[in-house]
């Protein structure tokens, strides 16, 4: 089958939740993605940032292959050999002391809300089901109910009403309005430390320092969300860690598995975890065995292939030369390490033209949002790559 007939399919027959670029890609192989037509696309999204490692890598590869033969799912109503293991070495890493497993990110966002206002229940005594939860404007955490339920994006929200109260939305990069917004019930409060799907929106230096400490001063829960942002793609573990910040509460996906599988993970000290008693939280696949073993083999490829010292020398490189590029259509390029905007004018007719003629030149980015192109290749990517996207990104960032 060709192009065309798969994206015919595609629209027949598939509910039509996103509007992709008109690429059908069948194989992918480190920074590299095949069309059916067998052209190849150098992948400067890297699903959102699922694929830090790259697509299909052998050694995340192997250890998904060797464990299918073997274990799949026990669910947890048993133990498995795989999970204890990603427990030790999701500590070992983190320096958190505990870890609780689900699968997309979504899940993972609704169970720190859910460990959160537990935790303001028992240790804080909030009043019962009185919890507040402060988040910002222009977030991104996922699309369940509760989750739109505080989005400041109208078309996430508009048509899935009733809303899940107990949350109060503030200012972005404005700490002060996340210290005016405290009440005695608030339990936490929840941001991304860069905002990704906002346009890679990086708060002011210190933000991030001045919000944990704003939350340790009046005892409520500092959350990141590190779903896209962690995992080395902004040059260091996790984003938090530019400004040497340790939140409560830190939300892993996306790179966790490598782009195998969905694996996401609250980390978090006893404090908080500890609370959580069997039977309150749970899912069927979070924790399991398959999942484990791909996401060990994942965290082992960022730690051994220095994947996050490469991000932040290759992204700051990355970063200049597309600041240099003399275009009348770019308004500013802004980023940090491997997780990079371009923000055209205005006038510029929007991002969406930009990525339609990257992809005719082999490359794949895609807007966020109406004037924001998105560059966040694989972080195993090199330079004389980088090279060779930045003269074909010039090109067309110089066109009329
Ligand atoms: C992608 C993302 C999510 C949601 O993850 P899913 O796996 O799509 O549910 C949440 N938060 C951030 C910051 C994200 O980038």
């Amino acid at each position: 089958m060709k192009s065309e007939e798969y994206i015919a399919l595609e629209e027949k027959y598939g509910a039509h939740n996103y509007q992709p670029l008109d690429v059908v890609i069948e194989r992918g192989e480190g920074v590299w993605v095949f069309d059916v037509e067998g052209k190849r696309y150098l992948d400067c999204l890297s699903a959102y940032s699922a694929l830090n490692q790259g697509h299909v890598h052998p050694k995340i590869l192997a250890a998904a292959q060797e464990q299918m033969k073997k274990l799949t799912l026990t669910s947890r109503a048993f133990r498995n050999d795989q999970l204890p293991q990603l427990y030790q070495e999701l500590v070992e890493l983190s320096g958190y002391e505990m870890v609780l497993p689900m699968n997309s990110g979504v899940e993972a966002v609704e169970t720190a809300l859910k460990l959160a206002r537990k935790w303001a229940y028992q240790s804080k005594q909030v009043p019962r089901h009185q919890a507040e939860i402060i988040v910002v404007e222009g977030n991104f955490h996922g699309r369940t109910i509760s989750v739109v339920s505080f989005s400041t994006e109208a078309f996430y929200r508009e048509d899935f009403g009733p809303f899940t109260p107990g949350f109060v939305i503030v200012k972005y990069g404005d700490a002060a309005a996340i210290e005016n917004a405290i009440t005695p019930n608030t339990a936490a409060v929840l941001i991304e430390p860069i905002q990704g799907e906002a346009g890679v929106v990086i708060p002011p230096k210190g933000y991030l320092k001045q919000v944990s400490e704003i939350c340790r001063q009046n005892n409520v829960l500092f959350i990141a969300d590190e779903i896209q942002s962690g995992l080395g793609r902004t040059g260091k573990l996790f984003a938090c860690d530019h400004e040497n910040v340790r939140p409560d509460l830190i939300i892993l996906g996306k790179a966790l598995s490598g782009g195998f599988y969905p694996v996401s993970a609250v980390l978090g000290d006893r404090k908080v975890l500890g609370l959580i008693r069997p039977g309150e939280h749970g899912s069927t696949f979070g924790g399991n065995p398959l999942g484990a073993a791909i996401a060990r083999a994942a965290i082992n490829v960022l730690i051994q292939e220095n994947l996050i010292e490469n991000a932040a020398k290759l992204g700051e490189y990355f970063q200049e030369r597309l600041a240099e590029i003399p275009s009348r259509h770019v308004e500013l390029v802004r980023g940090k390490g491997m997780l990079i905007g371009v923000v055209l004018k205005p006038e510029a007719g929007g991002a969406r033209r930009f990525c339609v003629a990257l992809q005719e030149k082999g490359i794949l980015a895609k807007e966020t949002h109406k004037n924001v192109i998105r560059f966040a290749p694989p972080l195993i990517i090199d330079k004389e790559t980088l090279d060779w996207a930045i003269e074909r990104i010039t090109e067309v960032l110089t066109m009329p």
